[in-house]
């Protein structure tokens, strides 16, 4: 049995919505179908669920609404005409948003509420479709589906119990169409997961059911080695690790939401990244484990907006607990660390500049400089993380030096190499500016 996941743009139309039609009946083993909300139809239009968000914000905050509203109920009704369905099904979802907005709960549930009617209602119209066709499918709730989740408004975590009561849903009969992104609180409220949480959802419902692929429909044919907006036409990734998606998405890759594939990995489901307008193409695959090629790198991921925070002292390496109270001030600040790679003398934490604001920095240098007593302190910002990933790495000899030979040959000094703890990446610090040429000349060296 598979779990197949359609994101926005699978399902942002009634044409793109008989294409999902056709791939779920191509398949039988296609049996339990989660949907997002309607995404983008082209570039410059809108994602459903951004425009609930407006609707939700203007209502709460007693604004004018109809405007978005109107928008919101013109898109479904489009769908279902052009899907050809019945006209009560319009009268229906209409009316429930119309309750939506009217419930008396607090404004966090509420608003909880109105972003779910995207997911909801699209799959309520796409369980209908597939009937409408001759399929055996069927419409579920979250609820009935079992999806229990923590009660975090806009953040909410599957609650691991739930997680082995879905299994009983491999009884029922038919096709069950599940509506993304969001659960249900063991108190019965309806709670979202973070924004692009439909995969999410895909995930549990695949780890719950225990199922043997999780297809993940989206508008790629696969992961690229690169990003394609740095390298024209850059070689497709047919199989990765769930730890090599992992580091190339920390550093930039945005097929996946972050947090999305935890329970597909722990319960070791494989996950297939499918484009839903070009079936046929075999797409990437992603396992706990997998045979090495000859290629060692499988990917290059890079992402800007870090600082590096720099601290020296002479004879850091004997002075215990030096590193502990480094970063007990960042802890005490509220601040997240990404890396440290460390020397004998020295230290850099590597810190998302997000994190820091002007305050911040102005704050945590003097309590390194009152508290450590360092040589030197200081903050470099601007700079951009590259990941050379691949599980090849660890056994594979020079690819260190064919990386820095990459850099040096497009002219670039390297701030920071870190290739640690982790056993399938190395990973690079160089100036934001230079990320593009940077990435160039690496795939140069890897992949041509
Ligand atoms: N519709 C939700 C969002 O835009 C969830 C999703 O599409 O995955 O965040």
């Amino acid at each position: 049995m598979k779990v197949a996941k359609f994101g926005g743009s699978s399902v942002a139309n009634a044409t793109q919505i008989k294409k999902v039609a056709d791939i779920i009946k191509s398949d039988q083993e296609r049996k339990f179908i989660v949907v997002s909300a309607p995404g983008k139809r082209s570039s410059d239009d809108f994602k459903m669920t951004d425009m609930l968000i407006n609707m939700g914000n203007a209502y709460i905050n007693d604004e004018p609404y109809e405007e978005y509203y109107s928008l919101v109920i013109e898109r479904f009704k489009e769908i279902i005409d052009e899907l050809e369905l019945s006209s009560s099904l319009m009268m229906e979802i209409e009316k429930s948003i119309k309750s939506t907005l009217a419930m008396d709960v607090s404004n966090d549930t509420k608003m909880d509420s109105i972003k779910a009617i995207g997911e909801n209602n699209n799959a309520k119209i796409i369980g209908a479709y597939l009937s409408e066709i001759g399929l055996s499918a069927r419409y579920i709730n979250p609820k009935e589906a079992g999806i229990i989740v923590s009660d975090e408004p806009g953040n909410a975590q599957i609650l691991p119990d739930s997680l082995a009561k879905m299994y009983n849903l491999r009884e029922e009969d038919g096709i069950l169409v599940i509506p993304g992104f969001f659960g249900y609180s063991e108190e019965g409220t309806l709670v979202t997961f973070s924004r692009g949480g439909s995969d999410i959802t895909g995930s549990i419902v695949a780890a719950g059911v225990q199922a043997s692929l999780y297809e993940n429909f989206t508008d790629v044919n696969s992961v690229y080695t690169v990003n394609p907006t740095i390298v024209e036409n850059p070689k497709e990734i047919t199989e990765l690790t769930y730890k090599e998606m992992r580091e190339l998405s920390y550093a930039g890759f945005s097929v996946f939401h972050d947090e999305a594939l935890i329970p597909a990995i722990r319960a070791k489901v494989p996950v297939c990244i499918k484009n839903t307008n070009n079936p046929e193409a075999k797409g990437t695959l992603i396992l706990a484990e997998r045979e090495i090629n000859d290629r060692c790198v499988s990917g290059i991921a890079s992402d800007n907006g870090f600082c590096s925070l720099y601290v020296s002292k002479y004879l850091m390496n004997r002075e215990i607990g030096f590193g502990r109270k480094l970063l007990n001030i960042l802890e005490d600040e509220d601040i997240s660390f990404e890396h440290a790679p460390s020397g004998i003398d020295d230290i850099s934490v590597i810190i998302k500049e997000s994190n820091l604001t002007p305050e911040k920095e102005e704050l945590i240098i003097q309590r390194i400089n009152d508290e450590l007593h360092p040589d030197t302190v200081s903050l470099q910002r601007g700079i951009a993380i590259i990941m050379v990933v691949g599980e090849g790495l660890v056994n594979t000899i020079g690819v260190a030096q064919q990386a820095v030979s990459a850099f040096s040959s497009a002219n670039i000094n390297i701030d920071m190499i870190n290739q640690g703890s982790s056993e399938v990446s190395m990973m690079f610090g160089i100036q934001e500016t230079e990320i593009e040429k940077a990435i160039q000349s690496l795939y140069r060296a890897f992949f041509e």
